[in-house]
């Protein structure tokens, strides 16, 4: 019977360095990893969603999200995670959540698929819808950015505080982050409420729906983005 890894490994006086020396080449590997991402197009893409093992979430998923709608569409919305709805059907913002989204998005004259693009700012749920853990971020990121690459909308609408702070790389609230146009690579974001909150908390709508005009209208007004720097 073979021994353990560790055992082996504290017989060769190898633990714990081997250990340090795996995490010291961890970030030159995310580099590389980001860089071979930033290159693909959107099948690549999906393909090394669909396939990804880069994080431990890969491990309790059903399957992976990459993201759905038009590849041509002028606005973008991000979320946070799949849930588990989302996690079993393999498509973002489904159930209650993604009602009340497709309803929003109906209320300014938008449809899931026509011009408008969804995705999470992570591809897999993590268990028990707890909050990413900021490796698992890091990990993810990437797939996002290189979705924003190819997509260059005129908006991007990013739900819920997670999606926000992780796209706009800040700890400031959602109370905050909402109500101005930020930037993301020169890509106008506009941030709001993530539809969950706002079926547990009705009163915010009133605010997702300014929010949502706000989008509308920099969207009207934005000419095509040009295309992020790194
Ligand atoms: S969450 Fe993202 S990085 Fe982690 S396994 Fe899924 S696709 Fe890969």
């Amino acid at each position: 019977m073979s021994l353990p890894r560790e055992t082996v490994l504290k017989e060769l006086g190898l633990w714990p360095r081997w250990q340090l020396k795996q995490r010291a080449a961890a970030p030159a590997q995310q580099e590389g990893r980001a860089q071979i991402i930033a290159r693909m197009d959107w099948d690549e893409l999906t393909h090394a969603i669909l396939q990804c093992t880069a994080c431990p979430l890969h491990l309790t998923r059903t399957q992976a999200v990459p993201g759905v709608g038009d590849r041509n569409a002028d606005w973008l919305v991000v979320g946070e995670a799949p849930g588990a709805e989302e996690d079993a059907k393999g498509e973002p913002f489904v159930g209650q959540a993604g009602r009340l989204l497709d309803a929003m998005l109906a209320a300014i004259d938008l449809a899931r698929g026509e011009n408008v693009y969804i995705a999470n700012v992570l591809k897999c749920r993590p268990p028990g819808n707890r909050n990413p853990a900021p490796e698992e971020v890091a990990a993810c990121l990437p797939y996002l950015m290189r979705q924003i690459e190819l997509l260059r909308p005129k908006i991007t609408f990013a739900v819920g505080r997670f999606a926000a702070q992780a796209l706009l790389d800040t700890d400031e609230p959602i109370g905050r982050l909402r109500g101005r146009v930020h930037r993301y690579h020169g890509i106008p974001v506009v941030v709001s409420y993530h539809p969950a909150y706002l079926l547990r908390n009705p009163a915010d709508k009133a605010k997702a729906w300014e929010d949502l005009c706000l989008a509308r209208r920099v969207a009207a007004e934005a000419r095509p983005a040009a295309s992020p720097g790194p």
